[in-house]
Parts: structure tokens; sequence; C-alpha cells
């Protein structure tokens, strides 16, 4: 097939672990005879640095054009100071809003031989096999904003059609795995979350009647995701409490550095990324986990470009460079040597099946 993928490095370790992200990319077009046409551009503190704006209309434009766009990372202390609209964390918000992507997707699966790394007991994790969506465009994060000396105000909204749309994707993902979703919300609290709960009930009572659906409250939800993990198939929350649940969620997969994660809109297209910032702390040292960045392109090969073998070609190499015990520092065992992230893109392409 022919794509257009746009390539999106951004800073710090972004470059690092999207360099892999590409390898892994390139040797998947060779082996099963597709083109792929990549294209990169600037985004976040490198198109401050080069253009003075973190998500430069040329960017924009690629990533409404591209079939995909595969990110690193964006931001670091070296932009600390600069102001708000110019920061490079703006850039990737602007490139959501270019791309309307309203739905952030992170699949949660430890593997086996990584149970060791996550601060949760080990037995707790067996069968653990979630995805979480986050409503990502609305909510209190996008309210009317004010501040006096001494008070301050963040206004929550949702609508109806908000709601739905992200539902969609959590029933539609759910369909195609376990049957479960788990909508959660602060119905008890908030009226922005009985409007969620009352609109989800009446949505997959009609949408997705087969479904099996819970409404956990957030606060029972973040216990429940510690105590009873394999319970969850698919979760789906509004965008503060997703924002916190995910981080919560990713620990059970033992490091930043191995989670993907998509930002999907009503379409196929989607933004593609791990799920860890730009770690200013280990930049530029070529030891950065590359795993998040890997497996972020086999979700953009599932979704956005319907090869689902390719994709699976992908996560068995990432899992199979693991159960060889290739370990980058941060899911190094203990007194264990590690890889660096060129030899853990090496283990991972060496794995993948040969084409036709
Ligand atoms: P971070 O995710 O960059 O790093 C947190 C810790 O995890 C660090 O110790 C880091 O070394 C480690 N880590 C992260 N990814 C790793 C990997 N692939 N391999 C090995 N170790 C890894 O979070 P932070 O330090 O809070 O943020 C740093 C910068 O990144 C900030 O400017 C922040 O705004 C930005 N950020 C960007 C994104 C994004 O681009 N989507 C997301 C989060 C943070």
């Amino acid at each position: 097939m022919d794509a257009l993928i746009a390539i999106l490095p951004g800073d710090g370790i972004g470059p690092e672990v999207t360099h892999e992200g590409v390898r892994v990319l390139n040797a998947i077009a060779e082996q099963y005879g597709h083109r792929f046409e990549r294209r990169e551009a600037l985004i976040g503190g490198a198109a401050l640095d080069a253009l003075d704006i973190p998500a430069p209309e040329a960017t924009l434009d690629l990533a409404r054009e591209a079939d995909a766009v595969l990110l690193g990372a964006v931001g670091g202390p070296k932009w600390n100071d600069v102001p708000g609209d110019k920061r490079p964390e703006r850039g990737l918000l602007n490139l959501r809003a270019a791309m309307n992507t309203f739905a952030n997707v992170r699949p949660v699966v430890p593997h086996e031989a990584l149970r060791g790394a996550s601060p949760i007991k080990e037995e707790l994790l067996v069968g653990v096999d979630m995805i979480v969506v986050r409503e990502l465009t609305g909510g209190i994060y996008f309210g009317e904003k004010q501040r006096s000396a001494d008070s301050a105000t963040d206004v929550c909204t949702y609508t109806r059609e908000e709601i739905v749309r992200v539902l969609r994707i959590a029933g539609q993902l759910a369909q195609q795995r376990k049957g479960r979703v788990t909508s959660v919300d602060k119905s008890n609290v908030l009226e922005t979350s009985r409007l969620w709960q009352s609109v989800a009930r009446e949505f997959f009572a009609e949408e997705f009647p087969e479904l099996e659906i819970e409404h956990l409250l957030v606060d029972a939800a973040a216990m429940h995701l510690l105590s009873r993990p394999r319970d969850f198939d698919v979760i789906v929350t509004e965008n503060m409490f997703g924002d916190i649940l995910t981080d919560e969620a990713s620990m059970l997969a033992g490091s930043m550095g191995m989670l993907p994660s998509a930002s999907l809109n009503a379409g196929k297209k989607g933004l593609y990324e791990p799920i860890h910032g730009s770690a200013p702390d280990i930049a530029g040292q070529g030891i950065a986990n590359p795993c998040g960045c890997i497996l972020s392109v086999a979700m953009l090969l599932r979704h956005s470009l319907s090869l689902e073998a390719e994709a699976a070609a992908v996560e068995a190499a990432v899992f199979g460079a693991l159960d060889q015990g290739y370990r980058t520092a941060d899911i190094a065992i203990a007194g264990a040597p590690s890889v660096t992230t060129r030899e853990m893109g090496d283990a991972i392409a060496a794995g993948l099946p040969a084409g036709d």
C-alpha cells in the first residue's frame, strides 16, 4: 500500500526514539512491499529555535495531509521561560487541534518479562491487558479560567456530542476485544459527570447493546486499577480523570518508556507517540528506551493503515527482544548490563519476519 507518514521527532530523546521507530517502519515497508513516504517536520522546541513558533503552519499542513503522524516528544528546560503561547507543549496542543484528535488511546499490557519492573505485586499483573481512552479536547482543561489575588476558577464543560464521540471509540475498541467498557466519572458530585453517565447509559444501550458496561466513580477506579487491574478491558473517561488514570495505569507496565499511545479523530487518522516526554535527564546519551515509540508504530500500522499483520509483527518483535533479555537502562535487571537505544532497535528490527 501507499501511505504518507509525517515524522515529527521533536525534542530531547524524541529524535533518538523516533529514529528507531522509522527504522522499523522502513523494515516493514521493505518486507511487506509497501511504499511509505516519510516526510519529517519540526515541532516543539526544535521548531521554536528554528522558526520562533512551536507548531509551524508547514508542520500542521503536513499533519493534515498525512495518513498518520509519528511524534517523538516535545519540551525541555531550555524553553522553560518562554511565554505560554510559544511553549513547546503548546505546539502539541495545536497539532492535536489541527488534526481534531479528540480521543487519546493508551493500551497497557505489562509484558511478562517486565513484571518485576513494576511497583505492583507480580501476581496482580498476570493477565492485565487494558486500553484507557481519555477524552482529549474538552472538560476543565479547556473551560474559561479566572484568577484574582485570592481566588481562581476553572470551568468544566462537556456537551453530549463530545461525550458520544469518545464513547463510540471506546465501544468500537471493546467490540474487537473482550467486550467490556468501564465508564469513569464523578457523578456523585459533578454535574458534567452526571451528564456523562446518563449519555453513556443511553448511548451504549442503543449503539452497543452487546457490550458489558460498568460505571465507576473516579476515586474507586483509581483504587481498582491497582487492586484488580486484570478485570479491566476498555476504560473510558473525561479529560482530567483520564490524564491522571493513564499515568497511574502506566506504572503497571514498569516504565514510561514502554508505553505507546494514539490520539484519534473520527476517521482513520491518528497522531502516534510514546507516552513519555523528552526526558532531558537522559537526552543525548543514546540510552532511551525506544519500545514505546516502536509500539506506537504498531498502533499506527493497525489503526491508520489497517495493516494488522504488520502491526502484530512489530509487537511480536518488541516482546521477542524483551524475552531474549534485551533491556535498556530503565527496565534493566539490577546488576545486569543494559543496551543502548540503537542496540534495542537492532534487536527489534532483527526480530521482524521476512516478507513474501
Ligand atoms: P519524561 O517522561 O520526559 O521523563 C520522566 C522520567 O522517565 C525521566 O526520569 C526520564 O528519564 C524517564 N523516561 C521517560 N521516557 C523514557 C524512555 N523512553 N526511556 C528511558 N527513560 C525514560 O517526563 P518529565 O521529565 O516530566 O518531562 C520532561 C519534558 O517533557 C517536559 O518539558 C514536559 O513538558 C515534556 N513532556 C512532553 C510530553 C509529550 O511530548 N507528549 C509528555 C510529557 C512530558
